[in-house]
């Protein structure tokens, strides 16, 4: 039997900040990671806001240093239409650039400054059952070679994204309000020559006949994309096929996309993830909390999942340290309530997308600056700040506008 005071499960992007947050706070803390680092991860284009917890861990140093490309904000592109937000210019104070990550490299650079700043990482330690019904949580750890042993903590902290370790051993698995969909997606030398191309912003692309399929065309530095498309599987189609040349068939039905990338190389097999919306019953449970992924994922289509990742490692920190130190601490109202006010921006956003109501808004010729100011701030990933009126009440705003931006270019 172990003993740490905390245990994280996850060595991503909420594993690494929530146990910097808490080293840097005091306490001992112990992150379990199932894989050898590097590992490739999906989700590489980060929203600004992130950028305030990777500072409040004191990690910004490491990732200025990797040399990432910088972001600016988000275009989108549809037949002829096209049309980008800047992140510098929103409503919401806070930083208006951020980064387009390879997260191999990201996540790496990360569980290093949790290391340097002292956090126990150990790699290739699986999680494979856990309990919360004794005095003390205690996990049972496999180990490299296949050995077991049990770690007891004062808190766990899930940061197992995909893995979802503690909805799958707690019984707390429940279904995404949201149908599910799939992508497919690679890396390639883009070798993109033209001059109106920028290379600081996300491209999304919706496909010219069927609004529910989109691409994401993230530039990295040295010349290199992550290219990717979503949809539903009866959207796609059938999928026989290889992967690879499924990518590319739909790829050429996008006219904007064929012609930023002629030159391209494929170098990078294909390959796939769908079922990814997922959601938990809590949470939290006594002696454990759900960061990230672990808990709810939604869709990719704003880049939300390592902000939202980030905020719930930032909210749980906190709670953690207060918990310890003798605090009681009311998980619902200090972590779920706050965390979710952001969650449910998103979610709204996202319907709206699926429904075709935001992407009318997005493409919008005539929209006021200051109404593109705001919905430009919850792209940025600014989807807590309720003096954003697109946040305080975002289904009925984004309705009302979705009405005045109507009727639209775009066919259903
Ligand atoms: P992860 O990064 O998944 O880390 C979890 C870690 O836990 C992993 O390293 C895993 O090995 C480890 N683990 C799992 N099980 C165990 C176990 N039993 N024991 C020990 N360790 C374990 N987000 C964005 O912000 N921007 C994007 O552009 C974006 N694009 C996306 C595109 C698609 C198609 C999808 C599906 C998602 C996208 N996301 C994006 C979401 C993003 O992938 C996640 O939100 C993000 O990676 C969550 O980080 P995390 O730290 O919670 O989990």
């Amino acid at each position: 039997m172990q003993q740490h005071e905390i245990v994280v499960i996850g060595a991503g992007p909420a594993g690494a900040v929530a146990s910097t947050l808490l080293k840097r706070k005091g306490h001992n803390v112990l992150m379990l990671e199932r894989q050898q680092f590097p590992r490739f991860s999906i989700g590489e284009s980060l929203l600004a806001h992130c950028l305030e917890f990777v500072e409040e861990a004191g990690m910004m140093e490491a990732v200025h240093a990797a040399g990432f490309q910088v972001k600016n904000g988000a275009a989108f592109a549809c037949g002829d239409l096209y049309t980008d937000f800047d992140f510098r210019d929103k409503f919401t104070p806070g930083p208006g650039t951020t980064f387009q990550v390879e997260r191999a490299k990201f996540d790496q650079v990360l569980a290093n400054e949790a290391e340097r700043q002292g956090v126990e990482v150990r790699y290739r330690q699986e999680v494979v059952a856990a309990r919360f019904d004794g005095t003390q949580p205690e996990l049972d750890v496999r180990d490299a070679q296949g050995n077991e042993y049990t770690v007891q903590s004062h808190f766990v902290l899930d940061a197992s994204g995909y893995g979802r370790v503690l909805a799958r051993l707690c019984d707390l698995e429940k279904p995404s309000s949201l149908p599910p969909r799939k992508a497919i997606f690679t890396h390639i030398e883009d070798r993109i020559i033209d001059p109106g191309f920028d290379r600081e912003k996300i491209l999304i692309t919706v496909h010219p006949q069927q609004r529910g399929i989109w691409y994401w065309l993230i530039p990295f530095s040295g010349g290199r994309c992550s290219i990717g498309v979503v949809g539903s599987e009866t959207l796609f189609g059938d999928q026989s096929g290889d992967l690879m040349q499924t990518l590319r068939t739909l790829i050429d039905a996008a006219p904007n996309l064929k012609r930023l990338l002629p030159n391209a190389i494929w170098d990078t097999p294909a390959n796939t993830i769908g079922g990814y919306s997922a959601n938990v019953k809590s949470l939290y449970g006594p002696g454990y909390a759900l960061l990230g992924n672990a808990a709810e994922f939604l869709d990719p289509v704003f880049s939300s999942g390592v902000t939202i990742a980030l905020r719930s490692s930032k909210l749980a920190a906190d709670a953690v340290h207060r918990q310890l130190g003798g605090e009681t601490v009311n998980w619902q109202a200090d972590f779920t309530d706050p965390l979710m006010i952001g969650v449910e921006t998103f979610r709204a956003y996202v319907h709206g997308w699926y429904d075709g109501v935001f992407q009318d808004v997005v493409f919008y010729e005539n929209a006021q600056p200051d109404v593109r100011r705001m919905i430009s701030s919850i792209l940025a990933g600014y989807a807590w700040d309720t003096s954003n009126p697109f946040v305080a009440d975002p289904q009925r705003r984004l309705r009302v506008l979705g009405e005045l931006c109507k009727p639209t270019a775009l066919t259903v």
